[in-house]
């Protein structure tokens, strides 16, 4: 038995280094799941042999699926009813705790140091391909005390890992959420002529920042500056904010002109979908995604609305590497972004109500 397991994540090591040596971005669909489909199928026996929760879950599943699209995937929300592992309790160094809306239970996802050195540098990878290689002067617009709680919370481990392409970090805003003019202010005159990288969660940025600066008709100077944001555009809907009116209030309050939203969750964190200079999402070389019917859960064709399936060739530490969301979105189209990246792009359009999520939370494996 040990020695299945040592030949087990033997297979999945050198596949995902092979998988590393490719631009995140260079693969066409084919090639990349060439690449990638050795790694998943290793990820899929690895939690078979170490989560029996896992192996329960997709007891009715073909043993060794050949194809991306018949890998099983669970249902992200069982990451809130179950504590799901893959390696013995000692050797979990960190639990995650998604950002739970009130009333929820937060998804727990634990990590082993080797899964979340994986993110790290998988995070660090996509990230450089839009941000480049040199850590820039950092504004992040959350308060200091978000880091310094004691859970560490999906918006407190996004942050420490953006801090990762950032230099003299300056918060803007006070611990009860008010702008702190008086950072803005020296962070501008310090900076004000270079890159920069200003990283926020997409609600933060649009109701604590460029709302709080509308009121105050107060505008910043960041012309060479980059926003990175995330975090889902479900309160944003609610106030008619899209991505066009989001991005036209960034230039006009800030002077940054180029703004990248990523899409990402707790439960796969590292592998996050960057949008590009046309406004598509990309999937990265360590990742797929796959578009399904909400209801026959059959894959979607390119342009049609379905459920999204998100593939990390991360995580070894629980069983988290092939989740169907409550997201739904389309896939625009694959190796032909007039950006130049190769892989497929999407869009996300919105989350399932709750009353759908419920018929479909029932189908917590491919049938
Ligand atoms: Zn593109």
């Amino acid at each position: 038995m040990r020695n299945t397991t040592i030949m087990i994540n033997q297979a999945y090591q050198d596949n995902y280094q092979q998988l590393l040596t490719h631009d995140v971005y260079a693969l066409r669909v084919r090639e990349k799941h060439l690449a990638l489909l050795p790694v998943i199928q290793a990820l899929h026996q690895h939690h078979k042999a170490h989560s029996p929760a896992y192996s329960r879950l997709i007891k009715q599943h073909a043993d060794d699926p050949a194809t991306l699209e018949e890998m099983p995937f669970l249902a992200v929300r069982l990451f809130k009813q179950f504590a799901l592992r893959s390696v013995p309790e000692d050797e979990v160094f960190r639990v995650l705790q998604s950002s739970g809306t009130s009333g929820q239970t937060p998804a727990k996802v634990f990590l082993d140091k080797a899964t979340s050195a994986r993110q790290s540098k998988a995070l660090v990878k996509i990230m450089q391909n839009f941000i480049g290689k040199q850590r820039l002067p950092m504004l992040v617009i959350d308060a200091p005390s978000t880091v310094k709680s004691g859970a560490l919370s999906a918006r407190a481990a996004g942050i420490q890992g953006m801090a990762f392409f950032g230099r003299q970090t300056v918060f803007a805003l006070n611990d009860d959420m008010s702008l702190n003019m008086e950072a803005l202010e020296s962070f501008q005159n310090a900076y004000g002529d270079q890159s920069v990288l200003v990283f926020g969660f997409t609600f933060m940025v649009w109701a604590y920042f460029l709302e709080a600066l509308q009121a105050q008709r107060k505008s910043l100077s960041l012309s060479k500056g980059v926003l990175v944001h995330s975090g889902g555009w479900k309160k944003l809907v609610e106030k008619q904010v899209d991505n066009v009116s989001f991005k036209s209030a960034v230039s006009r309050l800030t002077g940054i002109s180029r703004v990248h939203n990523f899409y990402g969750m707790a439960e796969q964190v590292g592998t996050v979908f960057v949008e590009c200079e046309q406004g598509h999402l990309h999937v990265p070389v360590m990742a797929e995604l796959i578009v399904r019917d909400p209801y026959t859960l059959e894959v979607c064709k390119t342009g049609e609305q379905g459920l999204l399936q998100v593939i990390s060739a991360i995580p070894t530490s629980y069983p988290g590497f092939s989740l169907l969301t409550e997201d739904l979105g389309r896939v625009l189209g694959q190796d032909d972004c007039p950006c130049g990246r190769s892989g497929k792009y999407f869009e996300v359009l919105r989350r399932l109500p709750k009353t759908e999520v419920r018929g479909c939370s029932d189908t917590q494996v491919s049938p």
